[in-house]
């Protein structure tokens, strides 16, 4: 294995390792909306309503979801969706190395590489 394919590799093991370290790591789009209630007489359903209250949408089985996200809980829920965004950036720079080991037939050998190292 020559000095730049060692360099890819490196580099690809120290994007996985951020990768896992992105624990909070949340899919889905934050979201804040006024509400009603479930009680008849309250002054929500005369248009005093709710709110503003956090959701966080997420798609399950190509439906849309709404989860309602508690106020000292928004702060966390917001990281996991900065997570989320570095994750997506930290694959597109994996698929990116993967695909410079490839032009030079080298995933194999990565493979073989890391498995060595670490025992997995
Ligand atoms: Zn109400």
């Amino acid at each position: 294995m020559n000095t730049k394919t060692r360099k890819l590799v490196e580099r690809r093991k120290r994007l996985l390792r951020e990768l896992a370290s992105l624990t909070l790591l949340t899919h889905g789009s934050f979201l804040e909306r006024f509400s009603t209630c479930a009680r008849e007489n309250c002054a929500c359903h005369q248009g005093k309503k709710h709110g503003p209250r956090a959701y966080i949408v997420v798609y399950r089985d190509g439906k849309q979801r709404q989860v309602y996200v508690p106020r000292d809980q928004v702060k966390w829920v917001r990281k996991g969706l900065r997570q989320h965004e570095r994750a997506m950036k930290l694959m597109r720079q994996v698929t990116d190395i993967n695909l410079k080991l490839m032009r030079e037939a080298m995933l194999e050998e990565s493979v073989e590489i890391k498995s060595k190292g670490a025992q997995q």
